[in-house]
């Protein structure tokens, strides 16, 4: 199964507008503070495996002795433990992390899903996404004054009196599709991607769209092919750096691919057969593990063999 499928935390959404809720948590003694910078989470690294570095209390403050409440973010309660988030803005309180005793470094959460239990997985995703949120809203859209954290991180004011926009977090809904013409399954790749890596066909919703209609845009803009029972499958919150992916399958119903948009630079039918032999002698890369994409494909090469 892909990752992020489990959502352990109780995000007390009717609570965490409340000052005096959020200074309760913070002086309950099993409360942590993970520091994240951009796509990246501060990690301890033993026995060469990195792991998340919660910090308590007395930690937080000793590597940032300014931090004020409003600079952090609450994740939520998960096993009688809450659980916070902060950005790690300073060379000196990267320094003053690395005294704390442990070997520390920055690690990209992708690179740490392997080894994170999924309640874990769960909290370190909620954290990098929210934080990337606040790093890009620093600003109101409305009238570009700048903007403050209320409500423990899950709304950003605007600074101008006459404007007070409201602004909260958002995600770019994207689609994603296994699309198959009898035996065959569609995969395509972009220049951009690492060499031999293939997947199968996404992209981002459009305004006005419905789900189903960006799948068969997407498909069309991007193959040529067009497509008919498209099921939903399931999806995926995929911090990287904010999107949620809603994964479908649908049939083909023409076989002819044209590369409209060029956005791919390659795509073509494969059959089970030869998927298997090309990823078995390392011709083909199939995606991450942990992502929707990946767990599309395989449950088609599993499917019927
Ligand atoms: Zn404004």
């Amino acid at each position: 199964m892909f990752a992020f499928q489990t959502s352990p935390l109780d995000r007390h959404g009717d609570s965490r507008h409340r000052p005096q809720f959020i200074a309760q948590r913070l002086q309950k003694p099993e409360t942590r503070f993970l520091p994240v910078i951009k796509q990246s989470i501060a990690t301890k690294v033993d026995a060469n495996q990195a792991s998340p570095m919660w910090l308590d209390y007395q930690q937080l403050t000793a590597i940032t002795p300014h931090i004020e409440d409003k600079h952090l973010i609450y994740l939520g309660e998960y096993d009688s433990c809450d659980y916070f988030t902060f950005r790690l803005k300073s060379q000196s309180a990267m320094e003053r992390l690395s005294s704390l005793g442990d070997k520390f470094e920055l690690t990209e959460l992708r690179q740490l899903l392997k080894n994170l239990p999924p309640e874990q997985a769960h909290i370190c995703n909620v954290a990098v996404a929210i934080e990337h949120w606040h790093n890009t809203h620093q600003h109101c859209g409305v009238c570009g004054h700048q903007t403050f954290a209320t409500d423990a991180g899950f709304v950003r004011n605007c600074s101008n009196q006459e404007c007070q926009t409201q602004h909260f977090p958002r995600t770019d809904s994207a689609v994603i599709c296994a699309i198959t013409y009898e035996d065959k399954l569609l995969l395509g790749r972009q220049q951009s991607w690492p060499e031999k890596l293939f997947s199968v066909i996404a992209g981002f919703v459009e305004p006005g769209e419905t789900l189903e209609q960006a799948v068969t845009r997407e498909a069309f803009e991007e193959t040529g092919i067009k497509i008919n029972d498209v099921r939903y499958y399931g999806s995926q919150p995929w911090p990287f750096p904010q999107s949620l992916m809603i994964g479908f399958t649908a049939k083909a119903v023409s076989e002819k691919i044209d590369l409209m948009d060029e956005e791919l630079e390659q795509a073509r039918w494969f059959t089970r057969e030869e998927v298997n032999r090309l990823v078995d002698n390392e011709e083909m890369f199939l995606p991450f593990k942990h992502s929707i994409s990946r767990t599309l494909i395989d449950q088609w090469l599993n499917r019927n063999k």
